[in-house]
């Protein structure tokens, strides 16, 4: 069988992914901070992210997943200059900050719930995993990875050569990147030296504050991640993955303190999802230009016909998004979810193993092409159009739905009121058409269809059928 092969941000190449141990596979996902509602930008990262386990697990490979929840310590600025997000906004709601975690943290799991995301297997909140972060600054101090300034420890980013191996840019670069914060931190030695732990920072509010070595005080947003994946899935990790803005600094800086904690290699694969633009460019959490999904919901639009949106792309190419985008999209996902209905009303036929096994295979080799999943879609678009059985079709439909998540064979659910209003249409015409109002029975078919109602006379009486 030919190995998967992904783009890996630490090579620039796509390769074949072998992963430490055999079939055993340790992922680990960059999680939301939980200081608003998850904009679709991060939910697209996290749909390719889904879909990467998901298609691991059809590969045959057990993954074992972890994501953190950030409810501390990620700073406005990267350059650990701003306030606390988390701070920020549970002074701007008038709540604490644990009220802030819990209700943005339960919102994004409805998200996650919406879209057909699994729920990673292992989840951790920041502030769960304070004595891991104290043991690894510990040991960074001890062996002279970091130092203690004007109250707070950083790590020493000239202690460790390899500090530009993931972002690939060179240190000239790389300042122009960070040029967004102003604001300098005169407390530390070099430039992109990050705060493992404060004590000491102008906005003496932060809420939520732990003993430490070193003061009381909180930890800063990389040292979390690096702890929370050693933690969860041990000194050597397969997958680290994010959206390509945690390239630099976030990924950059757990790289450097976790091998110079481990002393040896810690991850071998970084995977980085692409963004998701509006017409007006990047979208962003803290500059409230964000959609969220719950305005798509009340849009109109289905969870699921965005994830579909998403999956018609590929995750290292930038998606522009727009309600005309999304309507094609309804428009396609509405027309596939009509045929498997036609099929499944339809079911005969044994199973034909070769054309299953054909199909499989197809849809594995996609996957394998650095994560394919609009040639994923096609394979199931060749399914449909196979002169194949229809019980050949509706397995091999439910086998690739179990990596692309889109209630392929759901039925949709109709509101009770609605189809009580169709009915009585249904009533009121076969009445017109009883008088000869035949003008007035034109009328409410078209009335329905204007609705997506499509109505049939038969000899058995008038059936209807709803094509949205
Ligand atoms: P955050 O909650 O800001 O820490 O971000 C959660 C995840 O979303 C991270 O993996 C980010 O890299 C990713 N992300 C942020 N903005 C976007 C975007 N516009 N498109 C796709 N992913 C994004
Ligand atoms: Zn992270």
């Amino acid at each position: 069988m030919s190995k998967m092969r992904i783009y890996n941000t630490l090579t620039k190449k796509v390769e074949d992914f072998v992963p430490y141990n055999k079939n055993e596979v340790t992922m680990y996902t960059c999680g939301p901070t939980v200081y608003y509602y998850a904009h679709i930008g991060n939910l697209r990262t996290y749909i390719s992210e889904d879909i990467l386990e998901k298609g691991l697990k059809y590969l045959g490979y057990n993954v074992k997943r972890c994501m953190n929840i950030t409810d501390v310590g990620h700073l406005a600025g990267d350059s650990d200059t701003g306030e606390d997000k988390m701070v920020s906004a549970a002074k701007k709601e008038k709540k604490s900050v644990l009220d802030i975690a819990k209700f943005y943290t339960d919102a994004f799991f409805e998200d996650m719930e919406k879209l057909n995301i699994k729920k990673p297997e292992i989840i951790s909140p920041a502030t769960d995993n304070i004595p891991k972060y104290i043991e690894m600054i510990t040991k960074l101090l001890k062996d002279g990875y970091a130092y203690i300034s004007g109250g707070n420890v950083y790590f020493d980013t000239s202690k460790y050569p390899d500090y530009y191996k993931l972002s690939g840019r060179n240190h000239d670069d790389l300042l122009l990147a960070v040029r967004d914060d102003v604001e300098v931190d005169n407390n530390k030695k070099n430039p992109f030296d990050f705060g493992l732990w404060f004590t000491d920072s102008k906005f003496n509010d932060q809420e939520l504050k732990w003993e430490s070595p070193w003061g009381v005080g909180y930890p800063g947003w990389h040292i979390e991640c690096s702890a929370i994946a050693l933690t969860y899935l041990g000194e050597h990790l397969d997958i680290h993955c994010g959206g390509i803005d945690n390239i630099f600094p976030h990924h950059t800086n757990e790289i450097a303190q976790s091998e110079c904690y481990l002393g040896h290699k810690w991850c071998n694969y970084w995977i980085h999802m692409e963004f998701l633009n509006d017409a007006s460019g990047k979208m962003s959490k803290s500059k409230g230009t964000s959609k969220d999904l719950r305005s798509l919901i009340q849009k109109g639009y289905d969870p699921v016909v965005y994830r579909f949106f998403c999956l018609q792309s590929h995750y290292r190419k930038t998606l522009v998004y727009s309600l005309e985008g999304l309507d094609t999209a309804t428009n396609a996902y509405n027309k596939l979810k009509r045929k498997i209905k036609t099929i499944k009303e339809n079911k005969e036929g044994t199973l034909n193993q070769k054309v299953i096994e054909k199909y499989q295979e197809s849809f594995k080799e996609a996957f394998k092409n650095d994560m394919n999943t609009s040639l994923m879609i096609t394979t199931l678009y060749d399914v449909l159009k196979d002169e194949v059985n229809n019980n050949t079709k509706l397995y091999l439909i439910e086998d690739f739905d179990k990596v692309l998540s889109l209630d392929l064979l759901k039925d949709e659910e109709i509101d009770k009121d609605f189809e009580n209003y169709i009915k009585e249409k249904i009533q009121e015409r076969t009445l017109s058409k009883q008088n000869k109002d035949y003008e007035r029975a034109d009328q409410i078919r078209d009335e329905l269809l204007a609705k997506n109602v499509i109505i049939k006379d038969t000899r058995e009486g008038t059936t209807f059928e709803i094509t949205k």
